[in-house]
């Protein structure tokens, strides 16, 4: 039986240590290796395992910077369990400052489980669906980040396939660790107009359907690493660790009750100009009140969106500029509190 590469360090690293390396995918035209960095601890004792992916998405980096902050501060020597950090899969995308690797274009969390020999993103898919499966952590966190365009508070997402052994509430305990703003469960239903695109191709619906339970985590917005979220991923991955047993202590977040979201949307607008917000990621919108205003190029109000129901701002544009057609806010429309 052949081992991967993660799973081979793991087996031969000594308890209580950290071990790092790359996983090989292929290489450049100038030879320069193109590999999954990595960095693992195998705790002292035996326990469970979690597995944090630093990013998909090139441009997102926040989660990158909390994973490595996290793991440095950890002492193997006191773990019991083991702790993963793939810090980008996407290292092409990094490299370039973009959510896509340039040499195909294609998004990586469209295009699990990938191909062992398909385009540059199915190869980058491909080898982190074979190295996760082999290790068969506890639990996978899937790191992403908010786009330039909008801001949003820290929140999760899951995706449920109808056939998937992983069910939501399993994941909430860890969801909470984020403090996040809301828990989503993203819709991968035929026709439910969420988001275009490939939904069995993403990280966390892959392993959800092979049973290694997986959510997301929107931390601060692509190509910054402020502060702050760093500070909130790193202690989210902690009380994450101490839920899983893999740390000792206290829980150090305190969130007893979470906004779970079953149904999202984007609000598109029909003026172009500029768009001025006048609420912000987290809040509750009553029906009939405004999201902010649109100003044409003249200097007229043309467009006031307004909540057509009470809703949740998930997150909101700050750049102004939009033409017909742009989304100005994606919103929860449908959302119940559950206590975890
Ligand atoms: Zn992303």
């Amino acid at each position: 039986m052949s081992t991967t590469t993660i799973q081979a360090a793991l087996a031969a690293a000594a308890p209580g240590t950290r071990v790092e390396g790359t996983v090989p995918v292929g290489n450049m035209a100038s030879g320069a290796l193109i590999g999954l960095p990595f960095v693992a601890l195998r705790g002292a004792r035996p326990g469970k395992t979690l597995w944090i992916n630093g990013q998909v998405h090139g441009n997102e980096v926040t989660g990158i910077v909390a994973a490595l902050e996290f793991v440095n501060a950890q002492d193997a020597g006191r773990l019991a369990g083991n702790i993963v950090v793939t810090s980008t899969a996407n290292p092409l995308g990094f490299d370039a400052r973009r959510k896509n690797a340039p040499q195909d274009d294609n998004d990586l969390d469209m295009s699990f489980p990938g191909r062992a020999n398909g385009y540059t993103t199915e190869l980058f898919a491909h080898h982190l669906l074979r190295e996760i499966r082999a290790v068969a952590p506890d639990l996978v966190i899937s790191m992403h980040a908010q786009g330039t365009q909008t801001t949003s508070r820290t929140y999760t997402v899951y995706k449920e396939p109808p056939e998937a052994p992983v069910r939501g509430p399993q994941l909430f305990p860890y969801m909470a660790a984020f403090e996040p703003s809301v828990a989503c469960r993203m819709s991968v239903l035929p026709g439910s107009g969420e988001i275009l695109g490939n939904h069995s191709g993403a990280l966390d619906y892959q392993l959800n359907m092979a049973g290694i339970p997986t959510f997301m985590v929107e931390l601060g917005t692509g190509q910054r690493a402020d502060p702050a979220e760093v500070l909130r991923g790193v202690t989210g991955f902690a009380d994450v660790c101490r839920r899983l047993g893999i740390v000792d202590g206290a829980l150090q977040t305190g969130m007893r009750v979470l906004r779970h979201v079953t149904r999202r949307g984007h609000f598109p607008v029909a003026h172009g100009g500029l768009f001025r917000p006048r609420q912000k990621p987290g809040e509750v919108v009553r029906a009939g009140e405004a999201l902010g205003e649109i100003l044409s190029i003249h200097g007229h109000v043309v467009e006031r969106p307004t909540a057509p129901q009470d809703l949740i701002i998930i997150a909101i544009r700050v750049d102004p500029v939009v033409h017909s057609g742009d989304r100005v806010a994606y919103v929860a429309y449908e959302w119940t509190e559950v206590p975890v």
